[in-house]
């Protein structure tokens, strides 16, 4: 039931459906694309040693420390850097600032992350989804050759594909936004294998690299993501956190995100960990038959011949694994496979082999 007091604005909101968390049951998780490691030992370190009483003062709001910290990891300065709640609440603000509605629509994948036509429909943005390749990967040529537009908004790697485009191609795009529209990368996943665009933000004024502590730094507990661009761009969302809330990030998430950043070697050996174990995983499902689209991220969206996404959703949670399942036309007979340890991944292969390989023996009598 809607509470009567409820504005035409908030009725009008259709939200985003995060990933189930489960309770109670104990599941195998690869449902939300959360980092199977722990964070770097520093974070520890620092939130076990954290003087309590600081936490009656509030925190910078301006997460200085913080900013040097990304800033200095992307050899750019602190006025090219912006830090949020989660880079959902960055993406947010970005939409907010940066698509202008008489412009036109926001234009992003048919099958993209699918925040970001909610973000439209909170601000009241017209958007157009442009249709994928038939192998799933970004076509460009209809972003190039739609005139009139508010700006263009990409995942790279894209979600729930996985699917990278090259800098190259990134670069074909900001080429071709001719006139000033944004160009909002959001790079979530781009740690995973694919190739950052963050340096280019010095070149085209008109981009916005959105990153997340959440996947790749295994903190998506503490809610951190930052935005990287030209200082106007940075500027303007400052502004706009500066109107909604001045202290988003909390004094223990800016600390243990900046400890986060300081420990190289281990960002560097677990996300590698995770490349090797999405490979060998690929492998051994295309062995029994599966359709494994090539991925960069820390997931794969894969498919079985002949067998509903839901069913295999469904079977997979009776066999004690939770995977994301998208009950979207086009894309409805694949499961997105969050890539977890290699002993986890080596059971949700056996439990695959045994709940699957089965029927198809059983068709194929
Ligand atoms: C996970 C994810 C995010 C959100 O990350 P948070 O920082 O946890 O809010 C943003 N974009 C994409 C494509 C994601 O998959």
């Amino acid at each position: 039931m809607i509470s009567r007091l409820t504005s035409p604005k908030a009725r009008a909101l259709s939200p985003y459906t995060p990933g189930e968390q489960p309770r109670g049951k104990k599941f195998i998780k690869l449902n939300t694309n959360e980092n199977p490691y722990p964070p770097a030992p520093g974070v520890a370190a620092c939130l076990s040693n954290y003087p309590a009483e600081e936490l009656r003062l509030y925190p910078d709001p301006s997460s200085e420390e913080l900013r040097r910290a990304i800033s200095d990891w992307y050899g750019l300065s602190p006025e090219e850097v912006f830090v949020g709640n989660g880079s959902d609440e960055v993406l947010s603000f970005a939409f907010y600032s940066f698509f202008n509605p008489d412009h036109g629509p926001v234009l992003f994948p048919t099958h993209t992350y699918s925040f970001y036509p909610v973000y439209c429909s909170y601000y009241t943005l017209p958007f157009r989804k442009i249709p994928l390749a038939p192998d799933f990967s970004i076509d460009p040529e209809p972003y190039f050759s739609t005139k009139d537009y508010g700006g263009i908004a990409l995942a790279n790697p894209n979600a729930p594909t996985g699917i990278a485009l090259k800098k190259n191609d990134i670069v074909d795009f900001l080429e071709k936004a001719r006139d000033n529209r944004l160009l909002l990368l959001d790079e979530a996943y781009v740690d995973f294998g694919a190739e950052s665009c963050s340096s280019l933000v010095r070149d085209y004024p008109n981009l916005l690299v959105i990153h997340t502590f959440s996947k790749s730094r295994s903190l998506a507990g503490i809610r951190v993501g930052f935005a990287l661009g030209n200082p106007d761009l940075i500027s303007t969302l400052f502004t706009v956190k500066d109107s909604f809330n001045s202290y988003p990030l909390d004094r223990l998430s800016q600390q243990a995100a900046v400890r986060a950043m300081e420990d190289r070697d281990y960002f560097d050996k677990t996300r590698k960990r995770i490349i090797i174990t999405r490979e060998k995983t690929s492998e051994r499902l295309k062995k029994m038959g599966w359709e494994v689209l090539p991925s960069r991220a820390n997931f794969i969206f894969a498919r079985l011949p002949g067998t509903r996404g839901s069913r295999i959703y469904t079977l997979m949670r009776e066999g004690g694994f939770l995977v994301r399942h998208f009950n979207h036309e086009g894309i409805d007979d694949f499961i997105r496979i969050t890539i977890g340890t290699d002993e986890q991944m080596e059971a949700f292969t056996q439990a695959a082999r045994r709940l699957f390989d089965v029927k198809r023996e059983e068709t194929h009598d």
